[in-house]
């Protein structure tokens, strides 16, 4: 019999027997797939501390220990969740937009009740908790503009065992009072952060910096969100161009910019590390330059339909081989399952007259999302020497081919319960 595992198999070692679909990691860090692996009968072998040892068929596997069998479950990498916001976990399903009245009457309200530890901490609690049951695995966060309720993010974050990129939501302009934090007050904020969490728990959290967007920053916040991604090498994340009247707000707010993106760029928040989310009204000179600066889109279809802030035009970044991740954009967004994130992109896409596949689907919430985050090496997908961030997810035995099986993930996602969840190999859903 022979093996597929490279390297002698260390005391420890678990094998998860089951169907197995994933995308395969090309070589080159920009790509976001090279095609998709199918194995009826796999195992997949995962070390003591995480990582995946071999992932082939049962058959040509050789191992003599304990083997948990899910089948007809199927092994697929965890789900990258690129944009959501942990304080609008209870105003879900209320955002019948447009974008800048629902923040004025459903979000700023709720977010200034996070100077409120209870609160903060019980929602804390339902945000990891309801991500793990949607089999995401990692995520970038928005926190509110408190930091205490931020330090209570990464605490729920780390006790769910969950990757994650979370941030203090910066914010100093165009909100309520209790939701301002000046410049001065903000830097200590998010330095103190980032000496407590970035980094931690083996490389599992990160401190993204986190201004709002362009309306609700002064240019000295602006400045010193750049600065501090700058000097400690942090990834950036805010909102680009969601809606009409927003870009509109942010012209007449920023004269001295060319367009939306110029703002960012000219203020240094425009690299290789930054994350934006939508970018639907985007000039060809906007996306030319957000491809030549390196970075890269979370797209959020399920908001983007609810607010009626417009299409994300995905073969914009697709042609440039701009990373797209898809994001769930809760609360603006209905749920946290990125299988719904999956078949609203679908709807976006085909608005537009682009026909995306269940394959390609399937990518962007995997491995497109770990790539747009940097963790292309790391995750998203189950790819020897990568650590395990995987789900077994239930599966309708008489669905038995690979497109079979991508339809049900990214169409028909009732019949296909999330039925564990691991992140680097340890079971974080469900849990006793
Ligand atoms: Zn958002």
């Amino acid at each position: 019999m022979t093996t597929s595992a490279p390297s002698p198999i260390p005391l420890g070692t678990r094998a998860y027997r089951g169907r197995l679909l994933s995308p395969l990691t090309p070589e080159g860090s920009r790509n976001q797939g090279a095609g998709l692996r199918f194995i009826e009968d796999a195992l997949l072998l995962v070390t003591p501390d995480g990582r995946i040892l071999s992932a082939g068929p049962a058959a040509t596997t050789t191992f003599r220990g304990p083997v948990l069998d899910l089948r007809p479950a199927v092994l697929i990498p965890g789900f990258v969740d690129a944009h959501l916001h942990y304080p609008q976990t209870r105003i879900t399903g209320s955002a019948s937009g447009p974008l800048l009245d629902w923040l004025e009457r459903s979000v700023f309200p709720e977010e200034a009740r996070f100077d409120d530890p209870a609160h903060a901490a019980a929602v804390a609690s339902d945000f990891t908790r309801r991500m793990l049951m949607a089999g995401t695995t990692t995520c970038a966060a928005y926190s509110s503009a408190h930091a205490a309720a931020t330090d209570t993010l990464f605490e729920a974050l780390d006790r769910a065992g969950l990757r994650a990129f979370a941030g203090l939501t910066l914010m100093d302009q165009g909100c309520p009072e209790p939701l301002r934090l000046d410049h001065r007050e903000a830097l200590p904020a998010m330095r103190d952060l980032i000496q407590k969490w970035h980094g931690k728990g083996e490389g599992r959290l990160q401190f993204i910096v986190t201004p709002r967007f362009a309306l609700s920053c002064s240019r000295p916040l602006l400045e010193a969100a750049a600065q501090v991604a700058a000097d400690h090498q942090l990834f950036v994340q805010t909102h680009l161009a969601e809606s009409p009247a927003e870009a509109e707000a942010v012209l007449r707010a920023c004269p001295w910019a060319i367009d939306y993106l110029d703002v960012y760029d000219r203020l240094g928040l425009l690299g290789p590390r930054s994350l934006f989310a939508h970018a639907i009204h985007l000039s060809p000179r906007a996306w030319d330059r957000l491809a030549e600066a390196g970075a890269r889109v979370a797209h959020c279809p399920d908001s983007n339909f609810f607010l009626d802030s417009g299409r994300m035009p995905i073969d914009e970044p697709r042609r440039r081989h701009v990373p797209i991740a898809l994001g769930s954009d809760v609360g603006a967004g209905r749920s946290f399952d990125m299988r719904r994130a999956m078949s609203h992109a679908f709807d976006s896409a085909l608005c537009l007259g682009t026909r995306l596949t269940p394959a390609e689907l399937f990518t962007l919430a995997t491995l497109g999302g770990a790539t747009a985050l940097d963790l292309q090496g790391r995750v998203g997908s189950l790819d020897p020497g990568k650590e395990a961030d995987f789900l077994v997810v239930r599966c309708p035995d008489h669905i038995t081919t690979e497109e079979g099986i991508l339809a049900q993930l990214a169409f028909a996602s009732d019949e296909s319960t999330i039925q564990r969840v691991y992140v680097r190999g340890a079971q974080v859903h469900p849990v006793d």
